[in-house]
């Protein structure tokens, strides 16, 4: 046991597989054009909260036709794919169909049909009256029978011809055993092991870990079929496995007679809800010997998910700027900044209600005491028009209107009739919120003309925050949080969005390096520059996918504000 996991090891594997995420996306990205409604034949994936954003969003599953009363939105065919009889009649029923069946699943669809259509029987193994399976004999063309494992396998009668296929998350010791009896009695026998690659790598790798710890927790919706059978493979090679759906199923004492603990999740289950049991599991055996360290730790999520670092970070990157532009701030100005950042990001945060949050503080603010958090996201927000008000009519005026625009960002879908989403608009809109706080009002409220000073100051500003928030939701991501092409990295993919921050971070070094020649400003663009190491600094580690989650992303990524202001401040005041 390390100080630093507990003795709790979570499997590389856990989380949501290339299938399911294809799948979410495709609804996600439906949302945001305003399709509504959407309807999915049978639930993504087996997880509630999951489940509940996704009806909030207008995207509901339905069991059968028969549900939609009015021919208008989208229907889409999830991961696991139907039979073929039954696509043609959702594609005859006048509605738009989009298809997420997974790629993987739709090779065994034609390995299935081809040998069919040579006159094969085929056997599946798999689980009789699962979605997945009921799809695949549909491709069977009426030939097609289904075996839990080699038991029902060796009842079958001889076949002179049979292609043997898998469920596509089914054990594979079970598939290729439950084949070899159906070969020892058939004439021509195909062995098609259409075990899908995601899968055998999950279950190689709990096999290994089941055997080397003496607690194993699978994470997962207790319908969810691979679920269930990864917490099988767990019970049979563990002294004590558990399969849960949630963190609250951990009781203190299955933890603490664990010596080695092993965490693991099925295919259908998002990671931030993997991480949260991982995160109790912690929590619970540091509190056998909770240490001053442990407590400082807990401290330091309340401030992180309060969002007073994140208001402290834009506090900074003014004051920055404001060395940019030669001002003197009046506090004012700096109490109103951090007010109305710390009133946004509250805000956001309560609009989504702790869904998707690995953290136990998180969910308490946020899920349990939301609607206390909500009332002082906007208590934050009156005070900043306050002092916006007490610094004169211009500022006030800005100040509303960037507070609305934010307020409203939202309830944007209702106003863009099912175009589009500008991709990034989200970090584009956080990027100009903060520049218009940080540079445009201190400009106005000092009576400046926008001169180049202002303008390189604006465009530093946005910059370093549209880069900060691409980077914020790339962790998001890699936590299987449920957003969507507002964020960049959701709408370009890695490679494209890691290029585009490439980009930024040499056009703002560029513009930096420019500064230092300008004689007025070299000592302030040397300090900047130092700022700037530090952010090409989180830059690398995400560029090499070094890429931190929760609060280890907002420490690494909003710290570099302070870095910022630091050397400003040490630039401008010891040099
Ligand atoms: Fe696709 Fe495999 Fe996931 Fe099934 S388990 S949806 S086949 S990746």
């Amino acid at each position: 046991m390390t100080p630093k996991d507990l003795g709790v090891t979570l499997a590389k594997t856990a989380g949501f597989c290339p299938g399911v995420k294809k799948a979410i996306d495709c609804v996600l990205e439906l949302a945001q054009k305003g399709r509504n409604p959407i309807y999915t034949l049978g639930p993504l994936i087996h997880n509630r909260q999951v489940i509940a954003t996704l009806e909030e969003k207008n995207i509901r599953s339905i069991e059968s036709l028969s549900e939609i009363t009015s021919r208008s939105g989208v229907i889409v065919l999830r991961a696991h794919g139907i039979t073929p009889a039954f696509e043609a009649e959702v594609r005859a029923f006048g509605m738009e169909v989009v298809d997420a069946t997974c790629p993987l699943v739709k090779r065994v669809h034609r390995v299935i049909a081809e040998y069919a259509d040579k006159g094969y029987d085929t056997v599946i193994v798999g689980d009789a009256g699962h979605a997945e399976v009921t799809g695949l004999l549909g491709y069977a063309k009426g030939r097609g029978v289904v075996v839990s494992g080699p038991e029902e396998a060796a009842a079958l009668p001889e076949f002179e011809r049979v292609n043997v296929v898998s469920q596509t998350t089914k054990e594979e010791s079970v598939f290729l055993s439950a084949a070899e009896k159906i070969r020892a009695r058939s004439g021509d026998c195909v062995i098609s092991n259409t075990i899908c690659q995601p899968t055998k790598d999950r279950q190689r790798e709990i096999v290994e870990l089941s055997k080397s710890v003496d607690l194993m927790v699978v994470v997962g919706g207790k319908h969810s079929a691979n679920t269930a059978r990864l917490a099988e493979i767990c019970a049979r090679l563990c002294p004590n496995a558990v399969h849960v759906e949630s963190e609250d199923e951990l009781t203190a004492e299955l933890i603490r007679k664990a010596t080695r603990i092993g965490i693991t999740a099925g295919a259908s289950t998002p990671s931030w809800m993997t991480d949260r049991v991982l995160s109790r599991a912690r929590d619970m055996r540091r509190t056998l010997g909770q240490t001053s360290r442990d407590r400082l730790e807990q401290a330091w999520r309340i401030i992180i998910y309060s969002c007073a670092y994140t208001a402290l970070s834009a506090v900074a990157l003014e004051y920055a700027c404001a060395g940019i532009q030669n001002l003197t701030l009046n506090p004012l100005l700096l109490w109103m900044t951090g007010l109305y950042v710390l009133s946004m990001h509250i805000v956001n945060r309560a609009a989504e209600k702790g869904v998707g949050s690995s953290d136990n503080i998180k969910m308490l603010l946020y899920g349990t005491h939301r609607k206390l958090m909500l009332s002082a996201g906007f208590v934050a927000g009156a005070l900043a028009l306050i002092a916006a008000a007490l610094l004169g009519w211009k500022v006030f005026a800005v100040m509303l209107t960037v507070s609305l625009l934010g307020l409203l960002y939202p309830f944007r879908h209702f106003a863009s009739k099912g175009e589009d989403e500008l991709p990034g608009s989200k970090d584009i809109a956080t990027a100009l919120g903060w520049a218009a706080v940080t540079v445009v009002i201190p400009a106005l409220f000092y009576e400046i003309p926008f001169s180049k000073a202002e303008l390189f100051a604006a465009l530093y500003a946005a910059l370093v925050v549209f880069m900060r928030s691409v980077m914020l939701g790339i962790s998001s991501v890699k936590t299987d949080l449920i957003i969507g092409k507002e964020h960049l990295y959701k709408a370009f993919g890695d490679k494209l969005t890691k290029n585009i921050l490439l980009t930024l971070a040499l056009c703002v070094t560029g513009l930096l390096l420019a500064l230092t020649l300008h004689e007025n400003h070299s000592t302030l663009a040397w300090a900047l520059l130092a700022g700037n190491m530090y952010t090409l600094f989180c830059f690398g580690a995400y560029y090499f996918n070094r890429i931190p989650k929760t609060i280890h992303a907002e420490t690494l990524v909003d710290g570099q504000f302070l870095v910022l202001g630091l050397s400003v401040f040490t630039a401008l005041h010891f040099s």
